[in-house]
C-alpha cells in the first residue's frame, strides 16, 4: 500500500489581503477623507449641540459618546453599546461626530473626515471644541480655510 502524502496543490487564498483592503494599513492611522458625498443629511442647525458630556440616549452610558450630526442623538460607540451603529442602521444618518477625539465618521464612506477641512463640518466641530475644552482650537494652516475669489488671474506686470 503505497502511502502517498496528500499533496494537494490547492490554492490557498490570502485572506488577509482582503482584510487589509477592508480596514486599510496595518499601521490603524488612516487620513482622514477631505470630502464626503452624504454632508448633505447633515443637521441645518449645528449650532445648537448637546455638550460632550451627555450620556447615551439609550443606555446612559456616560463618555465617549458619538453626535449624531444629521438628527443630533448621543448614542454610545462600538466599543460600548453600538448604539451609534444601530442609530445609523436604522436610520441610515451616517455623520457621527466623537465627543472622545472630536473626530467625525462617516458610517457610509467608512472613514473618518476632516472637519477642519470640510465646510460644513466646520462650524459642528469648532462648537464641539468650545464646549468641549471651553477655548477655541488652536488655528491651523489659514490659507487652506481662506475662501479666495481670484479665479482671473490676469497678466498684470507688477514693477
Ligand atoms: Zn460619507
Ligand atoms: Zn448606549
Ligand atoms: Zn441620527
Amino acid at each position: 500500500m503505497a502511502t502517498g502524502a496528500a499533496s494537494s496543490s490547492s490554492l490557498v487564498v490570502d485572506e488577509e489581503d482582503e482584510i487589509l483592503m477592508l480596514y486599510g494599513s496595518e499601521s490603524g492611522w488612516v487620513e482622514p477623507k477631505t470630502r464626503c458625498d452624504h454632508l448633505v443629511s447633515l443637521s441645518s442647525d449645528l449650532t445648537h449641540i448637546p455638550t460632550p458630556d451627555t450620556p447615551c440616549n439609550r443606555c446612559q452610558h456616560p463618555t465617549e459618546n458619538w453626535l449624531c450630526l444629521c438628527c443630533k442623538e448621543v448614542l454610545c460607540s462600538r466599543f460600548v453599546n453600538k448604539h451609534m451603529l444601530e442609530h445609523y442602521k436604522l436610520t441610515n444618518h451616517s455623520l457621527a461626530l466623537s465627543f472622545s477625539d472630536l473626530s467625525v465618521w462617516c458610517f457610509s464612506c467608512n472613514a473618518y473626515l476632516d472637519a477642519e477641512v470640510i465646510m460644513p463640518l466646520q462650524s459642528v466641530h469648532f462648537t464641539a471644541y468650545i464646549l468641549k475644552f471651553n477655548e477655541p482650537p488652536p488655528l491651523r494652516a489659514m490659507e487652506c480655510v481662506q475662501i479666495t475669489d481670484n479665479r482671473a488671474d490676469s497678466s498684470t506686470s507688477r514693477n
